[in-house]
């Protein structure tokens, strides 16, 4: 069916037709066959994560990625004797924050301007001010403008240091490659309407076995016991704790097949960073400017400043949607942005008649002459 417009947004994304196509079944719960499909998607999951099903475990959880993450704090952190290490440059770094506020997770922020990426001796000059911390967690895309963090240089250094290691790779996993057993990672987070192209209704986690076997009674909550909804996967071959939302299962099932026969998470990567390429050099030609420096851009998602400080952002939004492309608000907080999203089904010649349609705009919203 041919969609009223393309989303240029960070997910909710664009998904292909065959992915929207894989819902149009009803399937039970019950049924081993469905079951299977869960287990092949968990198996497959690890695999993307380049990590080993001996070594780690991929864990479904209902609800958006925000879900996965609360269940990951609250099932992580013991209720005594542990202090999470949150490094925040944006509104997902901070939600993590807000998440262990509300469970009463003890927590120390370190945080820098949010045009800005993560560097590891910021990070350890905090950890020596607070030896009593125990877990650190770190968004890996930074969502809110599009900043990379180079958990590259950064996790390993914590996990040798004995550290539980947290990343939200919400945005990023499948679509940047991330050696999660090799970096040390011990939880890594994301969902099914992100990189993955699936539809929105369940996030998910990969875990170190070793340790989430030493979570069991953590959870401040029942539906959000990443440690149960795990012990239930295992023992019944795939069989989610709760209803499971089976139709967007089906989805994310068709969009791993579609990822794999893309060529994988490189190929993928490479279709991302041809789509931010083409879109930042068009933009900029146009006269927007970029927030995030070359380096620190992911292939995500890109902000850009308004071009005046008078710029009707409401308007414009409506012309590039009335020519069939949604795009994002700003999140920046000191700074007038908006953002274009460089994901999901969407290739480079989208981007090329979006950048034709921004040009459009331009014209058609400049003040009328005298
Ligand atoms: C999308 C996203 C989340 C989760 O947001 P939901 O609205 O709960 O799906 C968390 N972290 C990052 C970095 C994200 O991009």
């Amino acid at each position: 069916m041919t969609q009223p417009y393309l989303l240029l947004t960070p997910g909710p994304l664009t998904t292909s037709d065959t992915v929207r196509a894989a819902m149009d079944r009803d399937v039970s719960t019950w049924d081993a066959d469905y079951n299977q499909i869960t287990q092949q998607l968990r198996a497959d999951l690890v695999t993307l994560a380049q990590a080993d099903c001996h070594d780690y475990a991929a864990v479904l959880l209902q609800g958006s990625g925000s879900y996965a993450v609360e269940a990951t704090i609250q099932t992580a952190l013991p209720r005594t004797g542990a202090k999470l290490m949150i490094a925040v440059n944006g509104a997902y770094g901070r939600r993590m924050a807000e998440i262990a506020d509300y469970l009463a997770v003890p927590h120390v922020v370190v945080e820098i301007d949010e045009t800005k990426p993560f560097a590891l001796p910021l990070i350890e000059a905090t950890l020596t001010r607070h030896p009593d911390v125990t877990h650190f967690a770190i968004v890996h895309c930074e969502t809110t403008t599009g900043v990379l963090n180079p958990i590259e240089a950064i996790i390993p250094a914590l996990h040798a240091r004995g550290l539980i290691t947290i990343v939200d790779a919400m945005s990023s996993f499948a679509g940047v490659p991330i050696p999660t057993a090799a970096l040390g990672i011990d939880y890594l987070i994301s969902s099914a309407n992100k990189c993955l192209q699936g539809v929105p209704g369940f996030g998910f986690v990969i875990a170190r076995r070793a340790v989430i076997a030493q979570t069991a009674g953590n959870a401040r909550s029942l539906a959000l016991d990443l440690y149960d909804q795990l012990a239930t996967m295992e023992a019944h071959a795939g069989k989610w704790r709760f209803t499971s939302p089976t139709h967007v299962v089906l989805a994310a099932a068709q969009a791993m097949k579609e990822l794999q026969a893309e060529g994988d998470v490189r190929a993928r990567n490479q279709r991302y960073a041809a789509n931010q390429h083409r879109l930042a050099a068009g933009m900029q030609a146009l006269g927007f400017e970029l927030i995030v420096a070359p380096a620190a851009q992911s292939p995500i998602i890109t902000s850009f400043k308004y071009p005046t400080p008078d710029f009707d952002f409401a308007a414009f939004y409506a012309f590039t949607k009335a020519h069939r492309f949604v795009i994002y608000p700003g999140k920046v907080a000191r700074i007038p942005s908006f953002r274009i999203g460089n994901i999901g089904a969407v290739q480079l010649a989208d981007i090329e008649r979006l950048l034709t349609v921004v040009a459009e705009a331009q014209a058609a919203l400049a003040p009328a002459a005298g």
